[in-house]
């Protein structure tokens, strides 16, 4: 048995018997990475979510020339397109904005609706939903041909509907 090994009983005579000092990052000087950096820049943000509505709008077999992408709070990022059912349209920022929900984000923080071919906006039903869901300072940018446009919910949704 070499002078190190020790058999029940023993006291340790490696470890000291006086109290270890505790060290933390800042006595050696060390930056912890914090949540801001871990997270995308607010300009990544951005670029992953036109990314995003963009390709799963060119990707859709559905037809549809409109897409969305939203950021949860989580910093997942959730996408849809417009479906057709047959006896109802669901517009791709509800389809996006339920998949975040579902998927475990509690709220958004921001949105990209894109289209191909038209203006892309939000209708008054997918409005509402976003309110519903959305965290505060909220933002949503319309990139369609014409360019990209970005809005508060509160300059698109100045009013809305509450039940208290
Ligand atoms: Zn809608």
């Amino acid at each position: 048995m070499s002078e190190f090994q020790s058999t029940i009983g023993d006291s340790n005579k490696i470890r000291s018997v006086s109290k270890v000092r505790r060290l933390d990052h800042t006595d050696l000087n060390i930056p912890l990475p914090t949540d801001e950096q871990n997270e995308l820049s607010q300009d990544d943000q951005w670029d992953a979510l036109h990314k995003a509505a963009e390709s799963i709008t060119t990707a859709s077999d559905t037809g549809s020339s409109v897409g969305c992408a939203v950021l949860g709070t989580d910093q997942s990022i959730h996408t849809g397109v417009t479906i057709e059912t047959g006896t109802e349209v669901v517009h791709a920022a509800k389809v996006a904005v339920l998949k975040a929900r579902s998927e475990g984000a509690e709220a958004i923080d921001k949105a990209v609706v894109y289209s191909i071919d038209r203006d892309a906006g939000l209708c008054g039903n997918c409005l509402q939903l976003v309110w519903n869901t959305a965290a505060d300072d909220f933002l949503v940018e319309f990139s369609d041909p014409s360019g990209t446009k970005r809005w508060s919910l509160n300059e698109l949704y100045p009013q809305p509907y509450t039940l208290e």
